[in-house]
């Protein structure tokens, strides 16, 4: 049968607030064979958020003690605090799954260095006023925090051009199609299902 090898890897960057998690959440219920890899950070959660699903919380020191083992494929100081990749989780691309990687424009620059198939992506809220207004909707964050945040986020749109798709999230159901349609593409690429194929059309296959 012929099959795809190795899953592909994404990575989602988009301004806090932009709705990305959830647009997230809703892409990986409709389409089976991906998941969303979940970082290490030293931020302390937010109240709805839970240890192990959102993020693993660890120390300050956790973090460094894993930085100097070896422990993550990238890392960056996002906000004040650190965030970070496990490389473990990239143990599911070997099992054949798609993995998505929600991380900031620092990351995917790495990424982008380091895993030449790679595919980037953007989620762009339609502009910075609506990108304040679901900071302020989502609570939990000070007015400081939250001008730090827009920002970060003008600091970040500079960096949009190198991305391979811009996902502009006006409606999330809109949105979500557009993400679930570029994974579904992108899984057909020519050079990824050949990889998959391999020696079954090999010339002694027949
Ligand atoms: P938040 O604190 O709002 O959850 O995330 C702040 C920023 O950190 C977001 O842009 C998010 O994508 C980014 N981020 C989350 N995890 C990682 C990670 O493992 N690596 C990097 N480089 N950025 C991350």
């Amino acid at each position: 049968m012929v099959s795809r090898k190795k899953g592909a890897l994404f990575v989602v960057s988009a301004p806090s607030g932009g709705g990305k998690s959830t647009l997230l959440r809703k892409v990986i219920s409709q389409l089976p064979g991906v998941s969303i890899s979940i970082s290490y950070t030293t931020r302390p959660p937010r109240s709805e958020e839970r240890d192990g699903v959102d993020y693993f919380f660890v120390s300050h020191r956790e973090f460094i003690d894993m930085v100097s083992d070896g422990k993550f494929i990238e890392w960056a100081e996002v906000h004040g605090y650190l965030y970070g990749t496990p490389r473990a989780n990239l143990e599911k691309l070997m099992q054949g799954e798609d993995l998505i990687l929600e991380i900031d424009t620092q990351g995917a620059r790495k990424i982008r260095q380091e895993f030449r198939n790679g595919v980037l992506i953007f989620i762009l809220s339609p502009s910075l006023e609506v990108l304040g207004e679901r900071l302020r909707a989502r609570g939990g964050d000070t007015e400081e925090a939250i001008q730090a945040r827009l920002q970060y986020a003008r600091k970040e749109l500079d960096q949009v051009a190198w991305y391979d798709y811009i996902v502009i999230n006006r409606e999330i159901e809109e949105a979500t199609k557009e993400l679930t349609s570029i994974i579904i593409a992108e899984r057909c690429k020519a050079a990824r299902v050949l990889e998959g194929i391999g020696g079954k059309y090999g010339k002694n296959n027949g």
